[in-house]
């Protein structure tokens, strides 16, 4: 069914970073403007390294513990390896997290960016930051609501001095998602944030027509995830 479990990983990635340029060209944008975040949650390291080995820089996990697992040692072999954590961060896991990661997609409530803002200041190291927008409104997922956006964006500026540099959104499943794209890029653009990290394996490519800098792509690179 999956045709994609018979190739590489390095033929995978090669697919991905075409139809990544093809998209953007098609939207009178440079390929380069695009940052393919290569999300390896559930995949082993060495399928990691595979991709490093094929030229793969930036790695997107969602969980701190899973890639404390995996990523200090890949590190150790490419120092230029970036790593987004892109799922929910609970704050007695800050600490880790920002000794870990180089940007954190996932800000989402005042308490953690009060407290992301707190550990970059003793860890002494500024990770760039998004801030993670509930666009569906949908009560189980994580995200500012976008009525919220605009003052949540002043306040981890102005009060925790974190370093925001955009916005990220994961749509409802069952809605067309470039109506939340379009909405998280224009939320982006009226607060003077040149970053949006949308799409991921489905949708990728009407993410990068609607805006996106970063695309979040796992599925389409390492096949399907077991359960
Ligand atoms: C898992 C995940 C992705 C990647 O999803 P695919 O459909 O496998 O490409 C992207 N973003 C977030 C936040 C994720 O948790």
């Amino acid at each position: 069914m999956n045709d994609a479990a018979f190739k590489t990983g390095t033929d995978r990635l090669a697919e991905v970073r075409r139809r990544i340029a093809e998209a953007a060209r098609a939207a009178g944008r440079e390929p380069a403007s695009v940052t393919l975040v290569a999300v390896s949650k559930t995949h082993g390291a060495d399928r990691v390294q595979e991709l490093l080995d094929a030229g793969q820089r930036v790695f997107g996990e969602n969980r701190v513990q899973e890639a404390e697992g995996k990523f200090p040692l890949l590190r150790a072999r490419h120092p230029d390896l970036e790593l987004h954590l892109i799922g929910p961060l609970q704050t007695n896991k800050t600490r880790d997290a920002v000794a870990l990661f180089d940007v954190i997609q996932s800000v989402d409530r005042d308490r953690l960016a009060a407290i992301l803002a707190k550990e970059m200041e003793r860890g002494g190291r500024q990770l760039r930051c998004f801030i993670q927008v509930n666009t569906g409104e949908e009560p189980q997922k994580a995200g500012v609501l976008p009525a919220d956006v605009d003052g949540f964006v002043a306040k981890c500026r102005e009060a925790y001095k974190l370093p925001v540099v955009g916005l990220m959104c994961i749509p409802p499943v069952d809605e067309e998602p470039a109506l939340h794209f379009a909405l998280l890029a224009k939320m982006a653009a009226r607060n003077g944030l040149g970053q949006v990290s949308m799409g991921m394996s489905a949708d990728y490519e009407t993410a990068i027509k609607l805006g996106a800098t970063h695309v979040r792509v796992g599925t389409a690179l390492f096949g399907a995830r077991g359960t």
